[in-house]
Formats: structure tokens, sequence, C-alpha cells
């Protein structure tokens, strides 16, 4: 059997791939074959209640079982998030390296585990652990940690966000997890965040409205 767990931070990107999941394997939870599973990290960021309420509910509304996991003392505060205006100055280092440990540490303690994961091809640049070579590395590492077989589910590697949601116009569930989602690091929709600048891009260059 294999258990998936997604982490999903509440954003455009993994809530997108978690309706992908859900939506592409019907009943996986219930045959036994494949159990999906999402889990949120509160890691010190700032807006963390309104992004988890919105991992939890996208979450319910798919059906899929939903762990949440306060791990804010792991990492060094303050951080720049809810500061900064450019995807360099909003790097919470290791974030990722962390975040998949977490999931790792939670898996079933048998069978195989696949981490899914949203990053996109737009945060390569800015975020090393976003970067096909770490996700690649992890696996390995983390195959040997638990000497069985752990996969790194990356899908959205190559897309950029705008890609992700033009792909998704047809897909009512999709767009509207999209919408939902939350993306600012300072709490609301502020508009000057990078995280609500490459949120607003990808919406313009999907010819949706974000509502
Ligand atoms: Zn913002």
């Amino acid at each position: 059997m294999t258990s998936t767990i997604v982490l999903l931070s509440g954003g455009l990107d993994s809530s997108l791939l978690l309706v992908a999941l859900a939506q592409s394997r019907p009943g996986v939870s219930l045959d036994g074959r494949e159990n999906l599973s999402a889990a949120f990290v509160f890691y010190g960021q700032p807006n963390a209640a309104l992004e988890g309420a919105a991992a939890k509910r996208l979450a319910k509304e798919l059906s899929v079982p939903f762990t949440d996991f306060a791990t804010a003392d792991a990492f060094p505060r303050p951080h720049n998030l809810a500061t900064s205006t450019t995807p360099q100055g909003s790097v919470v280092q290791a974030r990722n390296v962390l975040l998949l440990s977490i999931a790792l540490a939670h898996a079933p303690p048998e069978g195989k585990i696949k981490l899914a994961i949203g990053a996109t091809r737009d945060d390569a640049e800015a975020f090393p652990d976003c970067r096909p070579r770490f996700l690649k590395r992890f696996e390995e590492m983390a195959t040997e940690a638990l000497d069985r077989d752990v996969f790194v589910e990356a899908p959205w590697l190559d897309c950029t966000k705008g890609y992700l949601l033009r792909q998704a116009r047809n897909h009512p569930t999709a767009i509207a997890a999209a919408r939902s989602s939350i993306s600012c690091y300072r709490g609301t929709r502020c508009g000057v965040c990078s995280a609500c600048r490459s949120r607003s891009e990808a919406f313009r260059f999907a010819e949706i409205e974000d509502q």
C-alpha cells in the first residue's frame, strides 16, 4: 500500500495539487490502494490562522484526512515574510527540509510513502529547496532513513503558477480552490508582498478573476 501525504500550505499551488490528486484518484482513500492525506505545518508564518483555515476547509471539501502540526520553534524568528516584497526576501531557510521531514516522520510505519509538494517553476529561482535536485536528494535521503520506498511527488516543477491556473480553467473545483486559497504573507490580500504579486500575475496570465 502507498500512502500519499500532501504538504498543504493553504496557498495556490498546494491547493491545486490536492484537488488534482483527490480528483484524479477517485476513491483512493476508500479502496485501500492508496491513502491520500493532507498536512499543514505552522512554522511561525504571520498569517498561519488564515492559511491553516483555508487548508483545512479545502481538505474537508475534498474529504481528505487533514492534520496540522505546530513546529514554530523549529525555525528562527523573526523572519521576513511579513515585510518582504521580493521572493528572495521571503526565503525561510531550510523550510522544505523541515516540512518534508515532518510529513515523513508522521507517515504510516509500513508501506510506500509519497510526499507530494506543490513547488512550481516560479519558485525555483529564489527557493533552493524547491528545486528538482534538492527534491531528488531528499527522496534518496528519506528512502535511506526509513529503509523503504519514499517518493517525492512534485508534478508542478515544470509549470508556472499561471500555466497551472490556465490548465485548471475548466475545472470548477480547482478554480474554486484557487480562489479560496491564501497566498498573502501579511494575512490578507495586501497586493504588495511577493506572494500577492505572483498570485495576481498568475490569475492575469490565466485570464481568471481572483474573487
Ligand atoms: Zn500580500
